[in-house]
C-alpha cells in the first residue's frame, strides 16, 4: 500500500513552519505498513493542490493532506477537494453542534458566519469530528483514489490520525500492525550470539522476525513484528523477550527506547518515590523546561533556579563568595555547592546542577570556552564531572542539557 503526503501552506515554502506534520505521518503510516513514496509541500493554491493531487493519483493509492482548512479565505483545500470530486458542501448539523460548543466552551469571541461555515462539509465524504477544533477530517474515495484531508494545526491533526484515521484505514486496508523492539548486547560477537540463541530463534512464531545489528563492540537483537491484531502482537513480542532475556543476561544491557530520556526519568522516579530539584546556570532553565513537557512531571520534579548571574549564585542559591573567588565560577566547586543547596532548599531525594561557560565570550569565568561542570547531590553524597562541549554556544548548551539528563537518569537507574 503507497501513500503520498502532501504538505499544503506558503508557510512551508518560506521556512517559517518545519513540516512536522510529515515526520509525524511518515511514522504513524509505516507503523500500520504503509509505504511513503512521496512528500510533497506545495503552495495554497487551487492550481498546485489540483496538480498534485491528479499526479499523485497515478503513484499512490492513498494521498493525504494537510493544511487550509481553517475559516479564513487562504484556507482552500476544502472548496479545491470538492470541486475536484465534483461534490457540494452541505450543512452536517453534528459539526455545527460541536462548533458552536467549542465556542461556547473556549473562545471568548463571538462566533461568526466563517466559524459556523466550517460545518459546510462535502456531501460525498466520509468525516471525521476534530474533537479540538474546527475544522474536521475528510475522506474522500473516487475509484481507485482515496485522499484524506487534516487539518495543518499539528495537535489537532495527531488527535484525528491516531484516534480516526489510522483505525479507519486500518479496517479499509486490512493493514497490519508493524512493532520494533530492540535488545542491546555488550560483549559477544554476532556470530556467537547467533549460536547461543538459536533454538529460541528457531521456535519464534512467524509473526516475529529477528535482525542482528553488530556496531562497535555492541550488537543490537531486533525483533520486528507484523500482524493483523496489535494486542496480540504485544503479547508475542512481552512473551518472546521474556523467553530470551535469562539466555543474555550477562551480556544484555537494555532496551533501545523510544521514549524520551525525560520520560524515562519520570517513570523512574515515580517507581521508586523520589524527587528531583535543578539548580541551572548555563543551561538557562532548558533541563526544567525539557523535564516540565512531559505530562506528570509535577509528580516528581519539585522546581529549579536559574542563577545566570554570579550574584544569583550566591544571594538567591547560597554559594559562597569565597568559594567563588578561590574556584571561579566554572568549577567544580560551585557546581557541587549549586547541587547541594538546591538539594536543601527543595528538599529532593536528588539535585542536579549545571555551570559552564558556553561562549563566545568568557563573561565572569576564566575557564575555557566550551567548559561545563555537572554536579548531582543526593541524601548520599556528591558526585561531579567536567565536560567540554565545543565552541558553538547552542551546542554547547544543548550537549551540557542532554548530559545532565543523562546523568540524572543513570542516577535513578542505579538502585
Ligand atoms: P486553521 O484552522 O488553524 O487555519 P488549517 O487546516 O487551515 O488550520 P493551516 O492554516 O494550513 O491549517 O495551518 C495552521 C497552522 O498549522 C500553521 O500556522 C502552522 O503553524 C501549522 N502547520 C501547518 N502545516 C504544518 C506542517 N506541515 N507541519 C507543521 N506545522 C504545520
Ligand atoms: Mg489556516
Amino acid at each position: 500500500m503507497k501513500a503520498e503526503l502532501i504538505t499544503v501552506g506558503d508557510e512551508l515554502l518560506i521556512g517559517q513552519v518545519v513540516n512536522t506534520n510529515a515526520v509525524f505521518l511518515s511514522k504513524a503510516l509505516n507503523k500500520i505498513g504503509i509505504e511513503i513514496i512521496q512528500i510533497t509541500s506545495i503552495s495554497d493554491t487551487k492550481e498546485a493542490i489540483i496538480s498534485t493531487l491528479e499526479a499523485s493519483k497515478k503513484r499512490a493509492e492513498i494521498g493525504l493532506i494537510t493544511g487550509g482548512l481553517g475559516p479564513t479565505k487562504d484556507d482552500i483545500t476544502k472548496h479545491t477537494l470538492c470541486a475536484y470530486f465534483n461534490d457540494t458542501l452541505v450543512q452536517n448539523n453534528e459539526i455545527l453542534d460541536h462548533i458552536e460548543q467549542l465556542f461556547a466552551k473556549y473562545v471568548n469571541t463571538p462566533i461568526i458566519k466563517e466559524n459556523r461555515q466550517q460545518a459546510l462539509l462535502p456531501s460525498k465524504a466520509r468525516i471525521f469530528k476534530n474533537d479540538y477544533g474546527t475544522a474536521s477530517g475528510m475522506w474522500f474515495q473516487q475509484k481507485e483514489q482515496l485522499v484524506i484531508s487534516l487539518p495543518g494545526v499539528p495537535f489537532e491533526m495527531k488527535a484525528l490520525m491516531n484516534d480516526k484515521v489510522l483505525p479507519a484505514l486500518q479496517s479499509h486496508f486490512e493493514t497490519p500492525f508493524i512493532m520494533h523492539k530492540t535488545a542491546i548486547t555488550f560483549g559477544l560477537g554476532e556470530s556467537a550470539i547467533a549460536q547461543r540463541i538459536a533454538t529460541w530463534e528457531n521456535a519464534l512464531p512467524p509473526s516475529l522476525k529477528l535482525a542482528y545489528l553488530p556496531n562497535l563492540g555492541k550488537v543490537r537483537l531486533r525483533l520486528s513484528g507484523k500482524g493483523a491484531d496489535n494486542k496480540q502482537l504485544h503479547h508475542e513480542m512481552q512473551a518472546a523477550f521474556d523467553a530470551l532475556l535469562p539466555q543474555i543476561e550477562d551480556i544484555f544491557v537494555g532496551f533501545e527506547s523510544e521514549t524520551s530520556l525525560e520520560e524515562q526519568i519520570l517513570t523512574l522516579c515515580t517507581q521508586q518515590k523520589k524527587t528531583l530539584a535543578i539548580a541551572e546556570s548555563c543551561t538557562g532553565g532548558r533541563i526544567a523546561a525539557r523535564l516540565t513537557k512531559i505530562p506528570g512531571a509535577s509528580a516528581y520534579f519539585k522546581g529549579g533556579i536559574v542563577s545566570y548571574q554570579t550574584e544569583a549564585k550566591t544571594s538567591v542559591l547560597g554559594v559562597s563568595p569565597k568559594l567563588i573567588d578561590q574556584y571561579s565560577v566554572v568549577s567544580q566547586e560551585v557546581a557541587e555547592s549549586m547541587a547541594l543547596n538546591a538539594l536543601n532548599k527543595f528538599k529532593s531525594s536528588v539535585a542536579v546542577a549545571t555551570t559552564g561557560n558556553a561562549g563566545p565570550t568568557k563573561g565572569d569565568s576564566i575557564a575555557e570556552i566550551g567548559t561545563v561542570w555537572i554536579a548531582i547531590a543526593t541524601d548520599e553524597g556528591l558526585q561531579s564531572e567536567q565536560f567540554v562541549f565545543g565552541n558553538h554556544r547552542e551546542r554547547v548548551v544543548e550537549k551540557a542539557v542532554n548530559k545532565a539528563l543523562e546523568l540524572v537518569f543513570k542516577e535513578f537507574n542505579k538502585n
